[in-house]
Parts: C-alpha cells; sequence; structure tokens
C-alpha cells in the first residue's frame, strides 16, 4: 500500500528559495584580494543566481555538462554553488593546490564544460591551461593581465545583463549536482559524485544539534575551503539555517581578524590550521569571544589541542570523521549526557575519538573476512559505512569490491574500533600500517603520543624499509624554538612511557615545516621523497 504524501523532489532550489524567502536580510561576508570585507545579503546572492545561472544558459551550458570552480571561498564561488545545480548541471569545484599535471587528468575525465577562475589563481591557471581542453573560461578578481583564451569573459559582464528570473526546475531528485574528487592520498583521485537528493538529506542531516548545530543567530566561516568535499556541507548547510556565512577568499593569515570582525560563532577546518591559528587566537582571547564552536577533521585532532581550545579559550570543539565519498559526514562527537560528570582530562580524550556515527548513517567493523567485529573499544577492523549521502560508485569508474562490498557498503579503507556507546576511533588508514618482524605499528598513535610532548608542535611517523626487520618506523617532528638538545633521546623517553620497545622510531628527524597536501593534511607522499632526497632513506614504496 502506497502512503499519501507529496512527492516533492528534493533539490537544492529548497535550499535557495528558503534562504531568500526566509532570511533574505542575512550576510555573506567574502574577504576580497585588497583586504576589504564586501558583504551582501541572500537576497541579493539570489537575485545574482538567477542573472548567473541566465548567463551560463545562454553560454550553451546543458543539464549534466560540468562546470568547474578553481576558486577560494568566495560570494561568487557560493553562487556558483547554486546556480549550477539549479539548472540541472553538475558544479565541479577543483583543488587549486593540485599540480598542473594532477588536475589536467581530472579536468579532462569530467571534461568540464566551463571553468569559472578565482584571478588570484590566475598564473598558475594559465599554466593549467595549457594541458586542458575548455572552451568557456569566466575569471572575477583578475588583476593580472592574463585573460587566457579568445573566449574567455569577465564574471561581472558575464552575469550582468542577464535576465534575474530563471524559474529552477528539477523533477528528479536523483539528478548529479556535484562532482568533487578525493585527495587521492592512496592513489588517484576518483571522482564522487553527488545527487540533489543526497545534498538535500546531507544538509538536513548536518545541521541538526548533535552534528554542525548551526542556527539562525550563527556566523559560519568555513576554514575548510570550498574545493575540498563541498567545503564540508557548511555553505549549504549555513544558508539553509539562515546562519551568516563568512568566506575568507584565501587569506587564511587575516582568520583571526575576520572572526574579530564579523563575530563567527561556528568555524570549521583541519586541525593543523587549528594548531597554527591557536597562539594567535590565544592572543587575541577577548577579541574572538563570540567564536564558540570549531568543527574539526580530515584528520585526527590531538587530546591536547582539544584541551588548549576549550580550557584555555572556552571555545567547544566538535570532532568529526568523513570522506569526500559522504558528501562528507560519517561521525561526529559530542559527549552523552553520562559523560558530562566526567573529569575534564576523560572528557578530551573522548573528544578525541572520531564520534559516534550522526543519525542516518551507520557504522561496522569487519576482519579481513568480512565478517563483523564486535564494538569493545579495542578489536580494530576495517571501517565500512553506508548512509543515503555515501557514493555507491565512483564517476567514470567500474564499481569494484576493492571499494564498495556486494551487500552496498562503502570500504573506507580506514582501521577503527567502536566502542559499546557507538563511539569510533580510527587507528590508522589502513595503508599506513607499519608491519615489523611480523607485528603491526600504528604511526597515528606515535603520532599522538608525539603531539603530547609540550616541545613537539607537529609530528608524522611513516614506515621505511629495513633488512632486518621489514620495515620500521621513523619520525618527522617539528619542535619548538625552546627546545634543549638531545631531542631524540627525549622524545624516544617520552614515547617509551606509553608504547612497546620495538614501537618506538629509529629516528627522529627535526624539521622546519611538515609537507603538507592540497586540503593541508600531513602529506606522507611528500614526507617519503623529503627523506629519500634529504637523508637517503628509502620508504616501504
Ligand atoms: P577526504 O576524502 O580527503 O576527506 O579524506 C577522507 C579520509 O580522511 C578518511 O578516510 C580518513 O582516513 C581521514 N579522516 C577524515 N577525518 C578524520 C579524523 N577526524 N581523524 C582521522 N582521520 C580522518
Amino acid at each position: 500500500m502506497l502512503g499519501l504524501m507529496m512527492t516533492y523532489p528534493l533539490n537544492i532550489s529548497q535550499i535557495l528559495e528558503h534562504a531568500n524567502l526566509i532570511h533574505g536580510d542575512k550576510h555573506v561576508y567574502t574577504l576580497l584580494p585588497s583586504g576589504k570585507l564586501y558583504t551582501y545579503t541572500y537576497a541579493e546572492l539570489y537575485h545574482r543566481v538567477n542573472q548567473l545561472a541566465n548567463a551560463m544558459t545562454a553560454l550553451g551550458i546543458c543539464r549534466g555538462d560540468r562546470v568547474a570552480t578553481y576558486a577560494s571561498n568566495t560570494y561568487q564561488h557560493l553562487e556558483l554553488y547554486c546556480a549550477v545545480p539549479l539548472m540541472g548541471a553538475v558544479v565541479h569545484p577543483l583543488n587549486v593546490r593540485l599540480s598542473p599535471n594532477q588536475l589536467s587528468k581530472i579536468v579532462n575525465e569530467a571534461d568540464d564544460k566551463l571553468i569559472i577562475v578565482d584571478g588570484q589563481f590566475s598564473e598558475q591557471f594559465a599554466k593549467l591551461l595549457q594541458e586542458i581542453d575548455c572552451k568557456h573560461i569566466v575569471h572575477f578578481n583578475n588583476n593580472s593581465k592574463l585573460t587566457f583564451n579568445d573566449n574567455s569573459i569577465q564574471y561581472e559582464q558575464f552575469i550582468t545583463e542577464a535576465d534575474s528570473e530563471y524559474g529552477f526546475e528539477i523533477q528528479d531528485e536523483n539528478s548529479a549536482m556535484a562532482l568533487c574528487y578525493t585527495s587521492g592520498t592512496d592513489g588517484k583521485p576518483k571522482g564522487v559524485l553527488y545527487t540533489h537528493r543526497s545534498m538535500c538529506l546531507h544538509t538536513l542531516a548536518a545541521n541538526q544539534a548533535d552534528v554542525f548545530g548551526i542556527t539562525e543567530s550563527d556566523v559560519v566561516m568555513p576554514v575548510v575551503p570550498m574545493f575540498h568535499a563541498m567545503g564540508w556541507g557548511l555553505p549549504y548547510a549555513a544558508m539553509f539555517a539562515g546562519a551568516d556565512i563568512v568566506l575568507h577568499g584565501n587569506n587564511i593569515h587575516r582568520i583571526v581578524d575576520l572572526i574579530a570582525e564579523t563575530g563567527v560563532t561556528v568555524a570549521a577546518g583541519v586541525p593543523t590550521v587549528w594548531a597554527r591559528l591557536y597562539p594567535a587566537l590565544q592572543k587575541r582571547k577577548r577579541e574572538i569571544s563570540s567564536l564558540h564552536r570549531l568543527i574539526v577533521g580530515g584528520e585526527p585532532m590531538p587530546s591536547t589541542l582539544i584541551e588548549g581550545y576549550e580550557k584555555e579559550l572556552g571555545i567547544e570543539v566538535r570532532h568529526a570523521w568523513g570522506m569526500t565519498e559522504m558528501s562528507p559526514t560519517g561521525t561526529f562527537c559530542t559527549l552523552r549526557k553520562t559523560h558530562q560528570k566526567l573529569p575534564d582530562t576523560e572528557k578530551w580524550n573522548i573528544k578525541a575519538m572520531q564520534g559516534r556515527p550522526i543519525p542516518g548513517v551507520q557504522i561496522r567493523i569487519v576482519d579481513e573476512n568480512s565478517a563483523e567485529l564486535p564494538w569493545d573499544g579495542k578489536t580494530i577492523g576495517e571501517l565500512q559505512v553506508r548512509s543515503p549521502w555515501t557514493a555507491c560508485s565512483y564517476y567514470k569508474t567500474k564499481s569494484s569490491t576493492e571499494h564498495f562490498t556486494k551487500d552496498g557498503w562503502l570500504r573506507t579503507g580506514d582501521l577503527a574500533t567502536i566502542n559499546k556507546e557507538g563511539y569510533m576511533h580510527i587507528v590508522d588508514r589502513a595503508k599506513a600500517i607499519i608491519r615489523s618482524g611480523g607485528e603491526s605499528i600504528s604511526p597515528n598513535a606515535i603520532q599522538r603520543g608525539l603531539l603530547t610532548h609540550p616541545q613537539v608542535v607537529e609530528a608524522a611517523v611513516i614506515g621505511v624499509a629495513d633488512e632486518k626487520w621489514g620495515e620500521r618506523p621513523i619520525a618527522v617532528v617539528v619542535i619548538s624554538s625552546d627546545t634543549v638538545e638531545n631531542t631524540s633521546e627525549v622524545l624516544k623517553q617520552h614515547l617509551a612511557n606509553e608504547f612497546p620497545k620495538f614501537w618506538i622510531p629509529d629516528r627522529f628527524i627535526i624539521v622546519d615545516e611538515i609537507p603538507k597536501t592540497g586540503v593541508e593534511k600531513i602529506d606522507k607522499n611528500a614526507i617519503i621523497k623529503m627523506i629519500a632526497t634529504e637523508f637517503n632513506i628509502s620508504s616501504k614504496g
């Protein structure tokens, strides 16, 4: 028997229409390359989104076409996030930090018909352009002399004369609306093709109180770039809730000013960014008092940093885990009522876990024979997930059991434990595990251990080839300037309190900075190259 409810297709226009009609006076702030803070309302955004859709239609962009963005977090990027899906096309944010060689493969596979370029990246885009075939280019904030090709046009000129009524109509909620490539830390980047339905459901789920918990009174700043897994869904979530949104325009060094100037209440980004910003935030504690919540993910957030933010700055840290494949939210770490009476250090240890599945997401851990493992907080297994906002296949890739199970779960490639309360803890990426003398060593665990030493600023642990043991761990660390001599011995001693002897890295290499990927995660491939060239050490390969 069928129910008697409206078959009302879920689509991104519901987010945009709601933002315009109910929250039309709320603000979008963008820090321009000139350093000026530009602001307009959701009503103005709505007007321009209609114009943009008309302009793209006039250019010949049709339903299903891919429109790439090569941009940082700006209001134009937000306009594209709305206009492209609403005309039935597919918005494809490109990671501006990838090399032209890496990106050209992605653009060529996606077959982007139009690329919208943020002018501050003109020079690097010009290099990419030599390796791709794209008919139409529109650029904004372009102060360089580069015009790219004969057809390229300036964004304002492109939209200004277009009609401001479009008439958005998406009937099939399963039609594609956005394409994001994974960061490719484990090999070739793979395309994840989101649907209107999956993105709307993700937005509703992400806005629950125990997840992003964004309300109309919030001022939300995604520090995470809008090209990393759709800015973690924050742009749509903020618009739907009617919160103001603050876009930093790639000015990471002005984040603290921006928080103070616009009264940011909720900000999101990877742990490395929050570690870097911590001293500046601490110095300007009073000016940034509006900030009450950090959403942190992409990599493990060390408990010492959680403690710093919560205890010293009074900012709640919500540690999340997700994947581009999951739109990206999978689990979120908030405390249960029963945890409230625990001592603070225990609370921070819980918060350093990746948390419980958000409503709508299912998780499980399995062994190498795909048998489900117990939720006892100890047994480690491969993490598998499913949800209405998780990919079931990759773009232009034949589905394989390497990534998806026969019974419809995504194989995450992460190793995890789950405790009886449903809190998941990422042990490591399966491929990162170091095998030494037949035993497993978790580089993530050693990294966490190193970060609890007060003089360690950043740490990464990788496996290197070893004749006797097969592999051995070595640590690459950034230490604070006041560190005394004999660092290796001090750090060995420090780790010896927590880890078995064979886990202690054979060598500690002190560096000024740890290489990061395009999404600010520790770049183990770059570290491997660095130690091979500078120290003549070969990795497990
Ligand atoms: P991406 O698709 O680039 O967002 O990368 C997803 C991967 O990042 C996951 O499979 C994890 O390996 C890792 N990851 C994401 N969030 C966390 C976290 N909070 N702690 C540890 N690893 C994480």
